[in-house]
């Protein structure tokens, strides 16, 4: 039986990829925040199947500690401060996080791989954010980076870090995954698809106490409308569950390497309203206004990804489409805020 250990796990990938680990027959740990309500997020339903391990990608020590008692054969580092439009307002914390944390868990793995005298494999989540504006459309593994914000400078620091343990004389096996947008019914409200899928459950079903948005304003006016940023942003959005099987797939393959996982296909953000209002027979224009204050200092984009290697190499390839993801998540929201 194979152990893996996530970091992230009570997060939208990590509870996906738990399910699909259980799944294959893994024993699966989580590496987890400790906090006072002790929630476990999307992995809740899973508890009695996992282990717990608290501690946070800060925290060298807590790592260090889960690793040596789990000896874990794989490790999928998805823990992160993963929202880029609030990576503005926390740069340095960001940082921490998303770029010295996942070096502590290379080294630690590192550390644990050389007195146990086996070979441990890391998954590291990295993003299509690194290409920020990038230098051509589509992007692949071999696209330069100019990240746009402080999220995306910090995983390119894990995402070169990697690549250096992985080819120098520490010969480490980790992958990245260059995952573009993916989201689901359980991506967290401070994310652009699920807040408009969740307004639009709001407004047609008339909640009167909705959820608050990323100001911390209930996420739609008294007078049902959402506030958003900006609307020409364009992204390259697939469905959350296809692709944690890339990661689980990455990992099986004897070489470490770089896999852009992406459909190719782009979409703006009147698109992503479009698509989720008229799922409902609204017209989005009826319902939305924009707020600067919640446009980036400095925009991503467009992104666009060619997952030409990860269909070759791992034969991975998407499912499911713009519109049917975006209609199963205004459906899930239909039912959740009724
Ligand atoms: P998510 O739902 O926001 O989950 C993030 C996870 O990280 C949560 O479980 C969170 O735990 C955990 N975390 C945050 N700070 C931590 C810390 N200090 N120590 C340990 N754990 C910490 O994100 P996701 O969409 O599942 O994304 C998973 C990974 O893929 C992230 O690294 C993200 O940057 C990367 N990624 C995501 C996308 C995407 O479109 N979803 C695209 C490319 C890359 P709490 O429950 O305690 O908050």
């Amino acid at each position: 039986m194979k152990k893996a250990l996530i970091t992230g796990i009570t997060g939208q990938d990590g509870s996906f990829l738990t399910e699909l680990l259980l799944k294959k027959g893994y024993e699966v740990a989580g590496f987890i925040r400790s906090n006072s309500t002790g929630s476990l997020g999307n992995v809740t339903h899973l508890r009695d199947e996992l282990q717990f391990y608290r501690g946070s990608l800060d925290d060298e020590r807590s790592i260090e500690e889960a690793l040596m008692d789990f000896k874990p054969d794989e490790i999928y580092n998805l823990g992160a401060e993963a929202a880029p439009f609030d990576s503005f307002r926390r740069p340095v914390y960001t940082s921490d996080i998303n770029a010295l944390g996942p070096l502590r868990v290379f080294e630690a793995a590192h550390r644990l791989q050389k007195s146990l005298d086996k070979k441990i494999k890391i998954y590291q989540a990295s993003t299509s954010e690194m290409f920020g504006a990038p230098t051509e459309i589509p992007q692949n593994e071999n696209t330069s980076f100019k990240p746009n914000n402080p999220y995306g400078v910090a995983k390119l620091f894990a995402h070169y870090n990697a690549r250096i343990l992985r080819e120098g004389t520490q010969n480490m096996f980790i992958c990245c995954g260059i995952l573009f947008n993916h989201e689901s019914p359980r991506r967290g409200m401070q994310y652009v698809t699920r807040k408009v899928t969740v307004a639009v459950a709001c407004i047609v079903n008339k909640v009167k106490d909705p959820p608050l948005n990323e100001l911390g304003e209930p996420i739609i006016t008294s007078d049902w409308k959402i506030q958003m940023g900006n609307l020409d942003a364009k992204r390259d959005w697939g469905y959350a569950k296809e692709y944690v099987e890339a990661m689980q797939i990455m990992m099986q393959q004897d070489k470490p390497d770089d896999f852009v996982i992406a459909t190719g296909e782009t979409h703006s953000i009147k698109d992503l309203l479009e698509a989720a209002f008229s799922h409902v027979g609204l017209n989005w224009e009826d319902h939305v206004i924009t707020n600067p204050s919640l446009v980036r200092p400095l925009e991503t984009g467009p992104l666009c990804g060619n997952a030409e290697k990860a269909k070759k190499v791992l034969g991975w390839e998407p499912k499911t489409s713009f519109k049917q993801l975006v209609g199963l998540m205004v459906d899930s929201d239909l039912a959740k805020f009724s």
